[in-house]
């Protein structure tokens, strides 16, 4: 072993998922089938191009004046980056520098573990009961931070607003995270609890809700000391992180409120029609209150179906890790490719 190799930061890298350069039914990375509101294609065609030899704004303050009028809250009570896993970065290395554990379940987003591991932060694992659902007593003990998405991922399991204040109650003394990717799909938000809660961050994202995974914009809601906090390590990080499209579209896509309900309202009907068809099918699915359904069938095997799928060219997402082996995810698309989906399935079952 050469000698610099002991002082190498050496880690586990997330694994994202797959993003084929050819064209395919693309179910694996819950990205929104339909496009951004049309206000950002506006945006877009009027936009200065001379501009990008300056530095972006760093603050992104027009951005965040669009977010704390959208959520009523005052802009030191916003905190932006590119994409939520750079807020939730950003978290971990600001908040999460206790001695004990920090909490989050067993199976979640598979990056908090790697960002724990990456700063060196003490995690506990804590399990979902049976039915994949937090329990919240598991987190009363003494920890150094708690994160959870809800809706959980890749559960897409939703909990009522009590279970989470429940557990940010029980935690006064440490920072609460709920990671809110998926909320647009679900019920209400725990930002309705900031005021109440000095302990509490929530964050949200551009990428699947708002069609903008391309963009990369993520935002966390908080109080201003916490806000501030988040900016000071921010600023010891990289200043200038958002580019000024992704600024200036951002924008655009809180302003055109219409659009954005009416593509979630498809996504959940279609999300509730292709549960009941893969429910016919012999399918399990979980109660996911999200963009996508996390589905296993009691006479097939995920890694076999999950191969055979791609095979046709239609992408879902398949770990094989514990207790989800036999679990495929899969992002509702838009009605036709749910389609094209069924009906291979169909096909497959028969032989
Ligand atoms: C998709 C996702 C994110 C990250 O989204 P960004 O594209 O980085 O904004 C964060 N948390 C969960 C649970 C997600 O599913």
């Amino acid at each position: 072993m050469r000698n610099f190799e002991k002082n190498i930061r050496k880690v586990e890298p997330y694994v994202p998922g797959e993003q084929p350069q050819k064209k395919v039914i693309k179910l694996n990375t819950n990205e929104n089938p339909y496009p951004p509101a049309p206000k950002v294609a506006e945006i877009l065609e009027t936009m200065d191009i001379d501009n990008f030899r300056l530095y972006p704004d760093p603050a992104a303050a027009e951005l965040v004046k669009a977010l704390a009028d959208y959520y009523q809250v005052g802009e030191d009570q916003v905190f932006t980056g590119v994409g939520s896993d750079d807020v939730l970065a950003m978290c971990f290395l600001t908040f999460f520098n206790s001695e004990k554990p920090v909490y989050f379940p067993d199976i979640t987003y598979s990056f908090y573990k790697v960002w724990a591991e990456l700063y060196k932060i003490p995690y506990k694992l804590q399990t979902l009961n049976e039915e994949f659902r937090i329990v919240p007593s598991d987190y009363y003990g003494e920890n150094g931070g708690v994160i959870f998405p809800n809706p959980n991922a890749p559960t897409g399991l939703y909990e009522e607003l009590d279970v989470i204040e429940d557990i940010i109650f029980h935690n006064r003394d440490v920072i609460v995270i709920i990671d809110e990717a998926y909320v647009d799909f679900a019920g209400r938000s725990a930002v309705e609890l900031i005021d109440k809660y000095d302990n509490l961050i929530v964050v949200q994202t551009f990428s699947k809700a708002r069609s903008m995974a391309g963009m990369r914009i993520g935002y966390a809601i908080s109080n201003p000391l916490l806000i501030k906090y988040l900016n000071d390590v921010k600023y010891s990080f990289n200043s200038y992180t958002m580019n000024r499209v992704s600024q200036l579209c951002g924008v655009s896509a809180v302003q055109d409120q219409e659009y954005f309900e009416a593509c979630v309202h498809k996504i959940i009907d279609t999300r509730e029609w292709v549960k009941k068809k893969l429910t016919d099918l012999g399918f399990s699915c979980l109660d996911s209150m999200s963009n996508f359904i996390f589905a296993m069938h009691p006479e097939y095997d995920a890694k076999e179906l999950f191969a055979a799928l791609k095979e046709h060219d239609i992408y879902v997402r398949y770990w094989g890790s514990e207790r989800i082996e036999q679990y495929l995810r899969i992002t509702i698309g838009t009605r036709e490719e749910m389609e094209v989906l069924l009906a291979f399935l169909k096909e497959y079952m028969k032989k």
